[in-house]
């Protein structure tokens, strides 16, 4: 999901490339929406983003007459953000180089990785139509890396290439999808609504869902009828409040798009849908935050075992050593962060390891991390392990006995307490350093149970007629169970978008 290469930054003359062909409120006389809303629409869809999209289009396709309703000044969601890092098996890209999978394979991958701790049903769903999915973007001129697909970027490998990533993150998605909106809407197929906030669903006496009310810009509440209602609205990493109270876990760290506030889930548990998959939170590694507030920022990111094997030490808030750092699998590593309190994890490093390790932090040389100690309150710089400690909090004995325990073992080849196996240097040429580092997320886990026909359903299992959900706001960890697996956020969006589309 995340690799931090530098991408693509989005210009302003970008954002409104994406804003033309569009029909909004912003532009739309209020009579027009009146209009608009004295329409029965066969399907009305909240939220113009990942899910909502291929949602829209699908439907369309089948000459069902289709309302987006969208929060933003611009559809695309989170694709605008995500680094669009997906998977599928029997792709074109993997055609074009060999590559042998299948969607069993695929199936297979997720579930060891994750532990099984993703939903069965949902996510065989994903491996079974992912490869059609992505072949379908690549019809409409979605393009790849070219040393793509890969088996891994930045979480555990699967054991086929099969993942693969646009140039431009999650645009290059949206730049295959957002023609053939375009194309929809001025066959009069698909109306989005810009700018239009859903507050509230409609619900007939006896349960079923008839339609979505509305806020718009000038502060209008409108009524939307419909047949069928997809909450497509993502998730709820933007909201730190919803997120804490859903996962227990304070949302460290704001990455998620702005209007991922969480509104499909409370929609969802007003008809009488019924949350789950908050327990299957799992910390990210690496982020060094730029201060203490909750949620806070990102200051820089370091890179962890997929990326990099590491010459530093990985010490907990006593002073000690926790995890095997060059355990091969982060997602092992990760779930180790999280029995950490707050999720802190700092790495202890000296001035030869500075001088000659590869890159630690993404993005920044490594010298960078000397004047940075200068400045920045999350790196500590001192010539003595002990006066380092005291700096950075730790405490100052339980520090020094661990760095000359991993420095002794070193030095008298002997095995690493914690079996580690790469130990290029001793931690001994003064200045030392220490980079506070906390775990964290742009993921909600927790979401609306769905069945696998994506209708909402209650706690008894029964659906809530005419309203289903897609994306994130069914969680996270529907798909990708308590593990970051390769591509488990926007691969489902998409394929569950088109799936639905073509079914509803
Ligand atoms: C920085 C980042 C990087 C990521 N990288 C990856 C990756 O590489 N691979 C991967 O698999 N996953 C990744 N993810 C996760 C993945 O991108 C998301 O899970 C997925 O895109 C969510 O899709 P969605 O359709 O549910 O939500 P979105 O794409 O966010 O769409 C929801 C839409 O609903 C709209 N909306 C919200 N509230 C309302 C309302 N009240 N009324 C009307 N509209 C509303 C929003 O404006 C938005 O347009 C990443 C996430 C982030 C934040």
């Amino acid at each position: 999901m995340m690799s931090f290469q530098k991408i693509h930054k989005l210009t302003k003359r970008d954002f409104l490339k994406y804003t033309s062909g569009i029909l909004s409120t912003a532009i739309l006389p209020y009579p027009y929406q009146l209009a608009l809303a004295k329409e029965h629409w066969d399907v009305i869809i909240i939220g113009g983003g990942t899910a909502g999209l291929p949602a829209a289009i699908f439907a369309a396709k089948k000459g069902l007459k289709v309302l987006v309703i969208e929060k933003a000044s611009v559809i695309g969601g989170t694709l605008f953000l995500s680094t669009g890092q997906i998977a599928g098996a029997g792709t074109v890209f993997q055609q074009q180089k060999g590559i042998m999978d299948s969607p069993d394979q695929h199936y297979d991958d997720i579930m060891r990785i994750n532990g099984n701790t993703s939903d069965p049903d949902l996510t065989r769903i994903v491996a079974e139509n992912a490869g059609t999915t992505i072949n379908w973007l690549a019809a409409n001129g979605y393009k790849v890396f070219d040393h793509h697909p890969v088996t891994k970027i930045a979480h555990d490998p699967f054991k086929v290439e099969r993942y693969i990533q646009g140039p431009m993150g999650g645009i290059s998605i949206l730049n295959a999808i957002k023609p053939i909106v375009d194309q929809e809407i001025t066959k009069g197929n698909i109306t989005v609504l810009l700018e239009t906030n859903a507050v509230d669903l409609m619900q007939s006496k006896n349960g079923d869902i008839t339609g979505v009310i509305t806020h718009n810009k000038e502060g209008r509440l409108m009524d939307y009828k419909g047949h069928k209602v997809i909450l497509a609205s993502g998730g709820c990493a933007s909201n730190p409040d919803l997120y804490e109270e859903l996962h227990n876990v304070p949302l460290y760290c704001q990455m998620a798009y702005p209007n991922s506030q969480g509104i499909g889930l409370i929609l969802g548990q007003s008809v009488g849908g019924y949350l789950r998959g908050g327990e299957k939170y799992s910390p990210l590694y690496g982020m060094i935050l730029t201060d203490d507030k909750i949620p806070s920022t990102m200051y820089g990111l370091t890179k962890n075992i997929i990326e990099r094997l590491p010459w530093e030490i990985l010490v907990n808030s006593k002073g000690k050593r926790f995890v095997q750092e060059d355990h091969e699998s982060v997602d092992a590593i990760e779930h180790t962060i999280m029995q950490q309190p707050a999720h802190r994890h700092w790495a202890i490093l000296d001035q030869n390891m500075i001088d000659e390790m590869p890159q630690l932090i993404y993005g920044w040389p490594n010298k960078r991390i000397m004047t940075e100690s200068k400045k920045q309150n999350m790196i500590k710089q001192y010539g003595s392990i002990r006066e380092l400690a005291i700096k950075s909090e730790l405490p100052a004995l339980s520090l020094e006995s661990t760095v000359q325990e991993y420095n002794n073992n070193l030095e008298n080849n002997r095995d690493d307490t914690l079996g580690r196996q790469y130990r290029p240097l001793p931690i001994e040429k003064p200045p030392f350093y220490s980079i506070r580092m906390s775990g964290w997320s742009l993921c909600s886990f927790a979401g609306l149970a769905i069945n696998k026909d994506f209708e909402v359903i209650k706690p008894s299992g029964e659906p809530i007629n005419n309203l289903y959900a897609i994306g994130e706001v069914i969680g996270f960890g529907a798909t990708s169970g308590n593990a970051y697996v390769n591509g488990m956020g926007v691969t489902p969006a998409l394929t569950y978008g088109k799936l639905l589309g073509e079914s509803i």
